[in-house]
Parts: C-alpha cells; structure tokens; sequence
C-alpha cells in the first residue's frame, strides 16, 4: 500500500531528547541567537530545528544511577546551580567488596569511585528542565513521536520517517490511523541512546564499525523511600562482589538522595556465559546482603526499570558523521565505563555536534566533508582525554574479573596503554556456553516486600503501550527459538529481560515463544544479547513504554 506522508523540512532534526539530544538542541539555539543578535549573515532560525522524543513526555525513558559530573552542564547553562534539579551534592563516597554476608569497605576510595564534585541527581528531573529550556529557546520539540526509519539519500541520510499511528496488531489501519510524517533536515542527528534502533541500521549499512564492536551492560534499577535516618543523603557506594560472581562483569551502587530516598542498582556486563542467568534475580538477591537489607529495611519501593549501557569505550565508537547526519551520546559510545559516567559526555558530544553544525549551516555545507570537524573537535575536547585513559577496560575483563584486575592495574599506570593496546573485544552474545541438557531454572518470586518478582517490578517502571498495535519486537524466524534455541541455549531471552517480555509457553506439544510487547521498558537488551541476533526492537506506536517519573 502506498502511503501518502505529511513532509516537514527543518534545518536539524534531533532524533531523541536525552542529555545528548537536549544539549545539542540548546547549543544550537544559543549559538543561533548570539550569531542573528551580532547581525551574521545569513540569519538562521531556533524553529527550524526539530527535536523528536518516543516516551510520553520529557524524561520518561530516562533511566540512569544517577551521579552526574557537572562539567557539561557548566558550559551549556553557566548558572545551571540556581534552577537545575540537582537533589543533593555527593558528601561522601565509598566503595566495598561484598561476600555473601560481610561488606569491606576499601580504606581509600578507588579513583574511579571518587566522586566528591558531583551531584546525586534524578536525570529524568534534570531532562525535564534541560527540556524546558529548549523549548524556551524556541526549538520545536515533539513528544510521542518515534523516529521509525531513516530516509536515506545518496551516501547519507536525509531525515526521518515517524511511526505510523492508529495500526492493528495485524498491521491494519485503524479509525484513527494516522501515517508518520516525513522530516527531511539538512543535518539529521541520531541521539538515541544505548543500541538506537536507527543507529544500528545506519552504523550497519554504512560500514560505519570501529575496530571493536560495541558491548553493553544491562543496568537493573530501584528507587525506594527508606526509614529516617538509615542513610546520609549524598553518600554514594559501589560494591565489587556478591552475588556477582569472578566470572562475570559486574558491580552494584548505592546512591543516597534527599528526603531518605535511595537509588539502588545492579549493573551486569551482558557478556556471561551461562545463558540461564538471570540479572534481574541477581538484582533482588543484592538487596537481601545484609549491609543494605538493613538500609532498606521497614522501606517501600517507589520505581523500578531497567536500560543497557554502553560499555565499548573509544575503540567502539562508530564513525560518527555521514552526509547529513551525526552520531552523538550514547549511541555514539560516548561513556566513560570504567566511572559508569555518560551523562557528561553525552551533552558535550552534543555541544560540539552543535558547533560543527553551526558551521555546516552558515556555510551552506552540511555534507560529510563539513561534519567531519565533528570528530576533529571530539579529539581537541576532555571528552578524548577522559576515554583514552580507560580505553582498554572494559575488554580487560572479557576473560574474567582477575585478570581484568590485573591489566586495569597496568592501564592504570600507564595512562590507559596496559599491556596490550588495542585491546580487542567480541560482542557479548558470543560468551555464552551451550546448556548441554542443564534443566531451565526455577523462577524467582521475591518476598513482595525487599524483593520483587519481574511482573510486580514492571507494575512499577509505570509501563504502557497501546496493546492493539503490531509487536514491536521482531523476531526474525520464530522457528528457532522452539527448536535451536530451546537445545543449546535454553532461550536465554526469558532470564535476560527484565521485564517479563519474553516467556515460553507450551503450545500443541512443543515450547512456543509468547512476546508480551506491553511489558517492555525500552532497555534494548533483547537486540543485544539474542544469541542467534535475530530480535530486531523497532519503535512502538509514540508514547507508549515506562514512565521513569523521578528516576
Ligand atoms: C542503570 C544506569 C546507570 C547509569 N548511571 C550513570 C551515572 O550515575 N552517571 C552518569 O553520568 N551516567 C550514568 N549512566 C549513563 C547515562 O544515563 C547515559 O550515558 C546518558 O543518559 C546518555 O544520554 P543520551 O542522550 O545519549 O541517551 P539517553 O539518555 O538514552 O536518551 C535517549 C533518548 O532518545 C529517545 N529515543 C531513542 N530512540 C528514539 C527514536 N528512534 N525516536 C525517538 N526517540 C528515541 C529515548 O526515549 C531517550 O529519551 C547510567 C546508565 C544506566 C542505564
């Protein structure tokens, strides 16, 4: 069927409103008016630029720790301490080992865990006042809409399909269909996040992989009210150890914000061998130790969700500019994995997207040769500095927790080189071990009080989604996961997704995969860590997925 597109032409379109959307738009703006104000030629418009945001409104799918270096927002927002929602500065940082009953805390607070400078901040607050902002720069800022597919044209891109609104399960227009608009933009850029479904498609098509592909991890978060007086508001822990196991890469925080309420996750590198393992139990099993069961006690949980991160570092970064379009924040591999810090980086990759844009503009030049300065101006900036130190971590510990201890060590000393530099990584999905007839593990249930089965968690990631919709999880042969899958790997994608998407349901004598799409919290785990890479998360209708109010 062919469709008849509503065409909008903007200068930039920004494909997703996080930190880096969001401070690219604002950089942009502000450079705009200073440079109209001084009376520059040709005069540029703040309306032109668009900004596009899935979740139901500003921040709703954000999810982060959240410890934010404020060294970005200084530049962008000088006065950014009168209005910005910053909760509470860190007073105090530890870090621990855990065993399964005691916790050590390091007498010296390992570097990358020191944090004095920084504040314990809500990011889906923070986005919704950087949103603000932008909006009151005169950006056009659209929420519910998804970018669906990319327009391409010529060796890059020229824009960006929206979603198609008001489509049946069965791919059927509804009364209240409504196809997705046309935004054609001189410079489209991508600022998706972890695994952009867009991204990957571009990054794929145009070759554009570095030396190492990207790797994740998969951050399981809660935020609960706790007892007065249980915990400093500032104090800011990270614990090696229990129940994360030397094999696997992993580690948990404690972040303490104001009015007793506490941020509390598990990160776990989506690069474990035994495919049965499951983060999310991983996760309520950390909060019965009993150094933070004492915090949590007598406490009630508040929200709940769950998002990957990217861990690949310097050496995973994609080439970040194509005719007309840019790659920035997360989607660009912007975090410095080591800190678990992207919220710094992913708004100056945005600034300094913005100021290379700016030139394309003004010079009337917005194809590849042009963006090009984008990467130049990455190299000039401390984002290089920061990533070049830790560029070989994360890989260090593809082959397990001492070893990586040891080559961190080495990096450590010799400002990020180590023994072997670049050191090369595989994609995570690749660890896994056959299960070799091992039985599927019992699933956990939780007390409903300190621990939570995934269902009663998802209640709390606040998720919806027009149910009446095609699944926007797509999953390339379903053949598969009842026979190969179920064999050697045990269909992994029931224990790694955090929010009970996947299930196998028993269906006329063999094990049939069941997709609760309505449950999903947008984390992109499944995209990753398929083994057979054959789930493909596109764009649900706009608006639909968690809802990270506080988070
Ligand atoms: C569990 C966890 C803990 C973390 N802790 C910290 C921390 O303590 N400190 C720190 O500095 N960093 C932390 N990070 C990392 C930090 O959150 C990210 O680096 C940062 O949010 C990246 O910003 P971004 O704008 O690139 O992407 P995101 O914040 O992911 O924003 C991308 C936005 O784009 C939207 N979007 C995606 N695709 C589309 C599409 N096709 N169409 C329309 N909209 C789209 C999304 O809905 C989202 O709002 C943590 C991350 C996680 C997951």
């Amino acid at each position: 069927m062919s469709v008849q597109r509503e065409q909008l032409e903007a200068d930039v379109l920004i494909v997703g409103a996080g930190p880096a959307g969001l401070a690219c738009a604002l950089h942009l703006a502000n450079l705009i008016k200073k440079h109209n104000e001084s009376g520059g030629k040709p005069a540029l418009s703040t309306e032109n630029i668009y900004v596009l945001e899935k979740g139901r409104e500003i921040g709703a799918h954000q999810l982060s720790g959240a410890i934010m270096n404020p060294r970005a927002l200084a530049e962008l927002v000088p006065d950014f301490e009168k209005s910005a929602p910053l909760d509470t500065p860190v007073t105090d940082d530890a870090a621990f080992f855990f065993t399964k009953n005691s916790a050590y805390r390091f007498p010296i607070t390992p570097p990358p865990f020191k944090n004095r400078g920084n504040y314990v901040v809500s990011l889906s607050k923070l986005v919704k006042w950087l949103g603000g902002l932008v909006e009151k720069s005169g950006v056009n800022l659209f929420t519910q809409f998804g970018g669906a597919q990319l327009i391409y044209e010529g060796e890059g891109i020229a824009g960006v399909i929206t979603e198609d609104k008001g489509v049946d399960k069965n791919g059927k227009p509804k009364d209240n269909y409504t196809p997705g608009y046309e935004l054609r933009a001189k410079v489209t850029v991508l600022a998706e996040g972890p695994r952009g479904s867009l991204t990957k498609d571009l990054v794929a098509r145009k070759e554009l992989d570095n030396i190492n592909p990207q790797t994740y991890g998969i951050g399981i978060k809660e935020l609960w009210d706790v007892q007065p007086g249980r915990i400093q508001p500032g104090f800011v822990a990270h614990t090696l150890g229990w129940p994360v196991d030397f094999s696997t890469y992993g580690g948990g925080w404690i972040y303490a914000l104001r009015d007793n309420r506490l941020s509390i996750g598990l990160v776990i590198a989506l690069e474990y061998q035994n495919p049965q393992f499951d983060p999310h139990e991983a996760f309520q099993k950390y909060k019965t130790h009993p150094f933070l069961k004492r915090i949590l006690d007598g406490g009630k949980l508040v929200r709940y969700g769950a998002k990957t991160i990217p861990y690949g570092g310097w050496y995973a970064m994609p080439r970040t500019y194509v005719d007309g379009g840019l790659i920035i924040g997360d989607s660009a591999s912007f975090l410095d994995s080591q800190r678990l810090k992207g919220i710094h980086m992913a708004m100056k990759s945005g600034m300094l997207a913005a100021e290379t844009i700016f030139e394309g503009l003004l010079a009337g030049d917005t194809s590849s040769k042009t963006l090009a300065a984008f990467p130049k101006k990455v190299e000039q900036s401390w984002i290089k500095k920061e990533l070049w130190s830790v560029r070989n971590f994360h890989q260090s510990f593809q082959h397990g927790f001492l070893g990586g201890m040891f080559h961190a060590g080495l990096q450590f000393i010799s400002g990020g080189r180590g023994l072997i530099d670049p050191m090369r990584s595989h994609p995570g999905y690749k660890a896994y071990h056959k299960i070799n007839g091992a039985p599927a593990p019992e699933r956990f249930k939780g007390d409903g009080k300190l621990t939570f089965d995934r269902l009663t968690d998802v209640y709390h990631s606040g998720t919806r989604h027009e149910e009446d919709q095609p699944c926007h999880l797509v999953v390339a042969d379903l053949n598969v996961c009842s026979t190969k899958c179920v064999t050697e790997y045990g269909n992994p994608c029931q224990y790694f997704c955090p929010a009970a998407v996947y299930e196998m349901a028993a269906e006329k004598g063999e094990l049939r995969l069941k997709i609760n799409a309505s449950n999903c919290v947008h984390c992109k785990t499944c995209d990753i860590a398929d083994p057979y890479q054959i789930i493909n998360w596109v764009v649900p209708e706009g608006g639909g997925g968690p809802n990270y109010e506080g988070m």
